[in-house]
């Protein structure tokens, strides 16, 4: 399977998977995705606090190349759960598969945790004591999300979702 194949495998399984979850997991479910969100949000916010933008635009995104990788099976549930449609290209190497010229096609919140939570040398440079201890809570709220939702669902919630769905492929008896 190419990219895109494994994308919408991915995809479909995970919409099983969210409509098989017994009714019971909704109040569990429903305000883990949203602290995993929150946490998202103030990780972005912390960026914003130091001009993230500014520094991203200088060296045009570097950290976002080859990033097909990025999105893990839990950010792409919590994107199938909110309904959020991505939008992928991934013939467009080696820019991300999620992105363009114009940056992320992603809101912060519904973006990949490891997106998010990435901190390069010059935006490190800017961090004061009391956001980089907003960094680290809110890292291991994602963690403890992603430990949390793998409990839930018996699957690895932190696997690239490309990945994931290349082992599930794997693991199908071929007919
Ligand atoms: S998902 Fe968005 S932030 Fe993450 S690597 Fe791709 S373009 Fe960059």
């Amino acid at each position: 399977m190419d990219d895109q194949q494994l994308w919408d495998a991915g995809t479909v399984r995970l919409k099983e998977l969210l409509a098989a979850l017994p009714a019971a997991f909704g109040p569990t479910l429903t305000p883990l995705l949203n602290r995993y969100r929150k946490a998202k949000e103030a990780l972005a916010a912390v960026g914003a606090a130091v001009d993230a933008t500014s520094v991203c635009r200088q060296c045009a995104g570097q950290c976002c190349l080859n990033g097909k990788y990025r999105i893990n099976v839990l950010d792409t549930l919590s994107r199938i759960a909110a309904h959020i449609p991505t939008s992928t290209a991934f013939i467009q190497k080696p820019l991300c598969p999620y992105g363009s010229d114009a940056g992320c096609s992603m809101e912060p919140g519904a973006r990949p945790a490891d997106c998010v939570s990435f901190i390069c040398d010059a935006i490190d440079q800017k961090l004061s004591p009391q956001a980089r201890l907003i960094l680290s809570e809110q890292e291991q709220v994602l963690r403890d999300c992603i430990i949390e939702a793998s409990l839930l669902t018996g699957e690895q919630m932190g696997t690239p979702l490309l990945l994931w769905a290349g082992k599930s492929d794997k693991s199908k008896p071929k007919t």
